[in-house]
């Protein structure tokens, strides 16, 4: 297999050419590597639901977004998407470290965000981490944290590494998604979410998805999103 060079025009998309795939309805359609496009496939998605409809253009190229949609829309896929491109498209390996960094508010959402990476993401050669509270290999996990591309984390575990785990380097992260942003709000994570996004570089992109937009959740899109898309899919009554 011949690396993709940088930019290459395949699968690469910017403000030019986003408004060409603004009003596509199935994955296919869209500029995505042959790798996710043979994994979503064969995981049956064909057609895509309203908010990845309405966030993926915008999403893929690089913009920050803020989806709300309620919950069973399919807002998952409307960021690991994106986050498994970027790193396609930057051709991230092994060595570069940590390039996406997904919170979720709890332990359960995090297993279920991590099957959807594992099975979209198969085809990819990304290492992926699960890093959740109450699991007795933090030491292995601290070994190892810097090894991995892509974490999944609940926001006490991840900020547990910040703290505690020497070398732990997110310097070159890309992409991140702060996922069921209203209830990590809820479930009181306010000051850890400050300390870690305080902690991560300026230059990245930023998705955040909720399924309701709280006083809250805006408070936290001021903090976290540059000039973020607002992309509020509500059903028909
Ligand atoms: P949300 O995060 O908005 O609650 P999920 O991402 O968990 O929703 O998706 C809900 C369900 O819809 C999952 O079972 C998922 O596999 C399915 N799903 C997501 N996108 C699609 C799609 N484009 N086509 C068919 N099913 C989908
Ligand atoms: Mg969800």
């Amino acid at each position: 297999l011949t690396p993709l060079p940088k930019n290459s025009p395949v699968g690469r998309l910017d403000d030019d050419t986003f408004s060409r795939y603004a009003g596509v309805v199935r994955f296919e359609q869209l500029p995505l590597s042959r790798k996710t496009k043979d994994a979503l496939r064969s995981n049956k998605f064909v057609s895509m639901t309203d908010i990845q409809r309405a966030s993926l253009p915008h999403a893929l190229c690089g913009r920050d977004v803020l989806g709300a949609a309620k919950t069973g829309s399919g807002k998952t896929l409307a960021f690991i998407i994106p986050v498994l491109e970027k790193l396609y498209r930057e051709r991230w390996g092994p060595e570069d470290g940590v390039g996406s960094i997904i919170i979720s508010p709890t332990r359960e959402l995090a297993g279920q965000l991590f099957d959807v990476l594992k099975s979209i993401g198969k085809y990819h050669g990304f290492s992926a981490g699960l890093l959740i509270g109450g699991r007795k290999d933090v030491v292995t996990e601290k070994e190892r944290v810097n090894e991995l591309n892509v974490l999944i984390c609940t926001p006490g575990r991840l900020l547990q590494h910040m703290d505690e785990t020497p070398n732990f380097d997110c310097s070159q992260m890309q992409v991140l998604v702060l996922d069921e942003a209203d209830r990590i709000l809820d479930s009181g994570f306010k000051k850890e979410l400050n300390a870690i996004i305080s902690q991560l570089p300026k230059r990245r992109q930023t998705m955040l998805f909720s399924a309701t937009q709280t006083k809250s959740v805006q408070d936290l899109a001021r903090l976290s999103l540059k000039d973020p898309e607002y992309l509020s899919v509500h059903e028909e009554s």
